[in-house]
């Protein structure tokens, strides 16, 4: 009895884990690009200049911290090389550590059998047996 209910629950979790991924990695690629066209290829902190492969290393920072808030107009962005950006972020550790913490736990849960909270939230749900 306790198995019918668990496996189509487990089945929906695991599809919008996926659904949320894909939208996280399109929109990741998006926003990029976007933020590409809009500014010149400058680094906003320390101003270096990276174009062809060194292009990579300029990263897209968000401004408020939240890589949900991606206007139109790049208002919330900002070119950043990896070191500022890393700089930047370093000051706002814990805000960003939470958030992102929270959404690469979720995506990795369907792939792996190895949870090492999963025992610890049924248990926290008492449910440890069917
Ligand atoms: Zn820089
Ligand atoms: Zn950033």
């Amino acid at each position: 009895m306790a198995f019918d209910k668990k496996e189509p629950l487990r089945d929906k979790h695991g599809q919008i884990v996926a659904e949320a991924l894909r939208n996280r990695e399109k929109w990741g690629q998006s926003y990029r690009a976007r933020a590409l066209k809009l500014f010149p290829p400058v680094c906003a902190r320390c101003g270096r200049e990276f174009s062809g492969v060194r292009l990579h290393e300029l990263t897209v920072h968000h401004r408020d911290h939240n890589h949900g808030n991606n206007p139109p107009d790049g208002s919330n962005w900002e070119l950043l090389c990896r070191y500022c950006h890393d700089n930047e972020h370093s000051r706002y550790e814990d805000t960003q550590y939470f958030s992102e913490n929270t959404i690469d736990q979720d995506d990795q849960g369907p792939g792996l059998t190895h949870k090492p909270f999963a025992n610890l939230a049924d248990l926290l749900k008492g449910k440890t047996k069917p």
